[in-house]
C-alpha cells in the first residue's frame, strides 16, 4: 500500500525528490527557441555508445562522439536540458572547481596540470554555436568582485595565473571606482574583468547542441527514466518499455540521477534558485550593467547575476531551502537584489525557479568507471557550463580508449560521506549554514 512519506522523511530525503522540481517557470523554458519532443525509448535497441541524461554533460559526450562516427543513443528521464543545464545562470566561467586538490594530488603546479584546459569548454562551445549556428545569446565579458580584502589577494593571484598561461583574451583588475562603473554598486571593492568568460541562454545552448547531435545520427529518447543499468561486456540500459545494449554506457544524470547509491553518496546536492526581474528600462541597464556582464560575487553562498537577451535582470543566489515555491523564492531574492540595487525594491518579478548542483566534498568533477564498460561523469560545483563541454570530450575520449585527461580526475579519490545517500539533505542544510558563517568572517 502506498503511504505518504512522513515529515521526518521529506526533510530527511524524500526518493522522489530529486525529480520534483518543475521546470516551466525558468525565464528560459519560457523564451526557448525550439521544443523538443522526441519518442520515449520503446523495445530492444543496440547503440555503439548510450549515455543516459541529456544536460550538457550527456548531450556534449553524444555530440563528441557523433562527431567521432560512433552511433550514440541518449535516453533522458525529462527533456533536453530539463536538469541544471537547461535552468542554471549561463554563466560562462573558466577554471575547474578543485583544479587545485588534482594538482596537489599529483605534486604540480596547477598550471602546468591544466594550463588552457581551464578554458577548453569555452572554446567547445565558442566553436559549436558557430558550426551549428545555435542562437544562445552568447556574450563575453565576465567580472569577478571582490567584498573583502582577502577577496582582492584571490584576484591578484588568478591574475597572476591568466598571465602565466598566457590567457589570449582581455582581462585585467580593476579598481574599486571602475568596479562601481561597471556594477553600479558601492557593495564590491574591486574586480577582476574576464573578457574571455560570458554568458548565455543554457536551455538553448543545450537543445542547440542536441539538434547538432541528432544531425549527425544520435538518437534521442525523452520521458524515459533508467532503472538499471545491467552491467557486463554488452552493458544494457534498461527503462519500463525499452532498453539499449551497447558497447559502452556513460552516467550523465549528475545531481539529478538515482541509479548507482555509490555514485550519490560521494557528492552533494546544493540548490541554488534564480529570479528574473521584467525587463528593465534603458536607464537602469545603463547604470547596473553597462558593459553587459555576467557578474559573480566570491562566496561559497554566493551571488550571481546578469542581464538577459531583452534586458531582464536573472538574479541567483544559493538558499538554504529545498523548495520550488516562486513566491519564496521571489521574497528572498528580492531582498538580497534590492541590498545591491535599492532603485529595484519595486521591480516586477516574471520567473523564479531553482535547480540542483551536484558538489563533491573536494570540488574534483568526478569521472570515472563503476564497470570496465560503464562510465560517469558528474559534479562540477557550479562551474557547469565550462566543464560539461570539456568533461564532453574527455569521456569520448575515454570510450574510445584514449584516458589520459580522463584519468586526471578518475585517479582523484573522491571523499566517501557514510549515509550520504539517504542524509544528504540535512547535511547540506548544516553545510549550508557553516559557509555562510565562513563568509562572514
Ligand atoms: C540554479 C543553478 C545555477 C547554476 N549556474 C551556473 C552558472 O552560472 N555557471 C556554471 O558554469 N554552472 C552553473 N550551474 C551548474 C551547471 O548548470 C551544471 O553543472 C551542469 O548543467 C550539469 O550538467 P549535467 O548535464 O551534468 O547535469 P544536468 O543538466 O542536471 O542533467 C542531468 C540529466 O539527467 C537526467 N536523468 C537523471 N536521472 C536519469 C535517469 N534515471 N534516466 C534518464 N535520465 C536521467 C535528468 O533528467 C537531467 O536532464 C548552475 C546550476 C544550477 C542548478
Amino acid at each position: 500500500m502506498h503511504r505518504s512519506p512522513t515529515f521526518f522523511e521529506i526533510w530527511v530525503r524524500h526518493p522522489d525528490m530529486m525529480q520534483t522540481q518543475k521546470h516551466t517557470g525558468s525565464y528560459y523554458a519560457a523564451t526557448v527557441n525550439d521544443v523538443t519532443d522526441f519518442a520515449p525509448l520503446l523495445g530492444a535497441k543496440t547503440a555503439d555508445v548510450c549515455v543516459i541524461g541529456a544536460g550538457f554533460t550527456g548531450i556534449s559526450t553524444a555530440l563528441h562522439l557523433a562527431e567521432r562516427g560512433y552511433n550514440v543513443h541518449v535516453v533522458e528521464a525529462n527533456k533536453v536540458g530539463w536538469g541544471a543545464s537547461g535552468r542554471n545562470g549561463g554563466q560562462m566561467i573558466s577554471g575547474i572547481a578543485g583544479e587545485n586538490n588534482i594538482a596537489k594530488h599529483l605534486g604540480k603546479d596547477v598550471e602546468d596540470v591544466f594550463g588552457e584546459l581551464r578554458w577548453a569548454g569555452h572554446e567547445i562551445i565558442r566553436e559549436r554555436v558557430a558550426t551549428y549556428g545555435i542562437q544562445c545569446d552568447l556574450k563575453f565579458g565576465y567580472l569577478d568582485v571582490a567584498i573583502k580584502n582577502r577577496h582582492l589577494r584571490d584576484i591578484e593571484a588568478d591574475y597572476e595565473r591568466l598571465e602565466k598561461a598566457r590567457f589570449p583574451h582581455e582581462f585585467r583588475i580593476l579598481s574599486k571606482d571602475e568596479t562601481r562603473e561597471m556594477t553600479g554598486t558601492d557593495a564590491y571593492i574591486g574586480a577582476l574583468l574576464n573578457m574571455g568568460n560570458g554568458h548565455l541562454h543554457p536551455l538553448n545552448l543545450c537543445i542547440g547542441e542536441a539538434r547538432a547531435a541528432q544531425s549527425l545520427g544520435v538518437t534521442i529518447y525523452e520521458q524515459s527514466p533508467v532503472r538499471d543499468i545491467e552491467k557486463g561486456s554488452k552493458p544494457k540500459v534498461v527503462t519500463q518499455r525499452g532498453s539499449v545494449t551497447a558497447d559502452a554506457v556513460v552516467i550523465a544524470g549528475n545531481a539529478y540521477h538515482e541509479l548507482e547509491h555509490k555514485l550519490r553518496g560521494i557528492m552533494f546536492p546544493v540548490n541554488s534558485f534564480i529570479i528574473a526581474t521584467e525587463p528593465l528600462p534603458d536607464e537602469t541597464v545603463a547604470q547596473i550593467n553597462p558593459r553587459d556582464l555576467a557578474i559573480c560575487d566570491p562566496n561559497f553562498v554566493l551571488e550571481y547575476f546578469r542581464l538577459s537577451a531583452d534586458k531582464r535582470l536573472l538574479f541567483g543566489a544559493r538558499l538554504n531551502y529545498f523548495g520550488d515555491d516562486p513566491q519564496v523564492i521571489m521574497t528572498r531574492h528580492r531582498r538580497k537584489m534590492s541590498r545591491l540595487y535599492p532603485q529595484l525594491a519595486d521591480i516586477g518579478i516574471d520567473y523564479a525557479w531553482g535547480g540542483t548542483i551536484g558538489v563533491p566534498l573536494n570540488r574534483v568533477p568526478q569521472l570515472g568507471r563503476i564497470s570496465p564498460t560503464v562510465f560517469y561523469c558528474q559534479g562540477y560545483s557550479g562551474h557547469g557550463v565550462n566543464v560539461t563541454h570539456l568533461a564532453g570530450r574527455i569521456m569520448a575520449d575515454a570510450v574510445a580508449g584514449t584516458v589520459e585527461q580522463f584519468d586526471l580526475f578518475a585517479n582523484v579519490k573522491p571523499i566517501v560521506v557514510p549515509g550520504a545517500h539517504w542524509f544528504s539533505k540535512p547535511m547540506v542544510t548544516l553545510g549550508m549554514l557553516y559557509y555562510q558563517i565562513k563568509d562572514r568572517l
